[in-house]
């Protein structure tokens, strides 16, 4: 049968899957062993646990694990079911952890301010998109456009979010009658690796009647989450104890499969006021005793699998010093990697972040932005063009009155990635580079 695919099709499907030691693009997804064994089991099991009653061991298994990864990442025992407010769940994604936050944070600023005016959220301008939608979704208020919903904050010469921006936007909104309910900081910025910086911003929220009114503060940490089981890489996460949620993805760079996103508050009585709904047909002895945890009304969903199986086969197998080897590694690589292109006077690192290395071709003497950015882009699609290794890119804002800059991203997390695949994805790009 003759294929109807046209080249620049056919040419996308002969592209590296996410699981491929030379896939360097978006993030890599891990996958393991351990982990798929995890999965096969949950799938045999075929356990619903959208209540305790429903499957006891999916909900104490899943609030042991929660505590177990939260435990080995160093977080705070506020974030912890043994905690009198606090408790991890296992959501299904970073976009479903930055919904479910939201609808927390609407509930408990509207009970806490009734004559509250248009809610208003804010991230920087390098949040994930996720967010983006978190707002749509959530539709905070009727009265205000789509882009007002979020406001999103400029970012600094190292592309986080300028706390001095956020106290002027709070202020700004207060003074017109407005409600901040939420603002959402990053750790891991999708295109450069940036983190927020959490103690700045809580200082803002502290300062300005944003926490009086009860308005919430949750982290995406969905990607560099997994950095914090390494004590060495925890220094991002000082003053997490203020936030009121904080959520990563196993699933992206932990060997654990896709979908697996560990999501924390201090605060599940706002989740349970905001998502628990109590049909007659839900209610049993063991919810109406008080005494468990229903995870359905931690979620979006009223169902839910096994999930924390794939943790707990994850943790039992490779332990604290083999999930903090497989980190290490990918950060030493992106080590390697950044002096590599250092060593070479055409190309720059624009941003470097634990295994992220965001870089471009420098510009000629005399070149306009724009066509920096063309040879860029053309230096990508020829390298993705040999099929033998797999970038994208993203554009990072502009510093010091630059222009924004096109840059390649390598995002090194592969489970079976070595030094081989990162040289070989740099001569790719080396070769291609003499001929844009
Ligand atoms: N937040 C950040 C910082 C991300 O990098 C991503 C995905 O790469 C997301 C959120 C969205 O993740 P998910 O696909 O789990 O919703």
């Amino acid at each position: 049968m003759r294929s109807s695919m046209t080249s620049k099709e056919s040419s996308f499907l002969a592209l590296p899957t996410g699981n491929h030691p030379i896939f360097f693009a978006y993030f890599p997804a891990n996958i393991s062993g351990p982990v798929v064994l995890g999965e096969m089991l949950s799938a045999g099991l075929g356990v619903q646990g959208m209540l305790w009653s429903t499957s006891p061991a999916c909900t104490e298994i899943e609030t042991r694990m929660l505590d177990w990864l939260g435990e080995l990442s160093g977080l705070p025992a506020e974030f912890f079911s043994t905690s009198p407010t606090g408790g991890g769940v296992v959501q299904g994604t970073a976009s479903e952890a930055e919904l479910v936050a939201m609808v927390a944070a609407r509930q408990r600023v509207r009970a806490r301010n009734p004559n509250h005016g248009p809610l208003v959220a804010y991230a920087s301008t390098q949040a994930h998109s996720a967010i983006q939608k978190a707002a749509l979704i959530a539709d905070v208020t009727s009265d205000l456009t789509a882009d007002d919903h979020l406001r999103t904050i400029a970012t600094d010469d190292r592309f986080r979010m300028r706390p001095d921006l956020l106290e002027k936007a709070i202020a700004e909104d207060i003074a017109r009658g407005r409600q901040p309910f939420f603002v959402c900081a990053t750790l891991g910025t999708t295109s450069s690796g940036a983190f927020d910086d959490l103690s700045a911003i809580f200082d803002v929220l502290s300062r300005s009647d944003f926490s009086r009114m009860g308005g919430w503060l949750h982290v995406d940490a969905a990607w560099a989450g997994a950095s914090f089981v390494c004590p060495e890489l925890r220094a991002p996460l000082e003053g997490i104890e203020r936030a009121d949620s904080l959520a990563w993805n196993p699933h992206k760079w932990l060997l654990t499969n896709f979908d697996c996103n560990a999501f924390y508050t201090r605060d599940k009585q706002a989740l349970l006021s905001a998502l628990s709904v109590t049909p007659e047909y839900l209610r049993n002895a063991a919810s109406g005793s008080g005494s468990v945890i229903d995870y359905r009304d931690w979620q979006i969903p009223l169902g839910r699998r096994f999930r924390a199986l794939k943790l707990w086969f994850v943790m039992r197998h490779y332990g604290a010093t083999g999930l903090r080897e497989h980190i290490r590694r990918h950060v030493a690589l992106a080590d390697k990697l950044e002096q590599w292109v250092n060593a070479d006077a055409r190309f720059e690192v624009v941003a470097r972040s634990l295994s992220l290395v965001c870089l471009r071709l420098r510009p000629r003497e005399g070149e306009q932005p724009a066509s920096i950015d063309k040879r860029n882009a053309l230096l990508l699609d020829r390298v993705n063009a040999t099929g033998k290794t797999f970038l994208t890119h993203t554009v990072l804002p502009g510093v010091h009155g630059e222009p924004a800059r096109y840059v390649l991203r390598i995002a090194i997390g592969g489970t079976h990635t070595e030094e081989q695949h990162v040289r070989a994805c740099w001569d790719h790009i080396l070769t291609e580079s003499y001929a844009v």
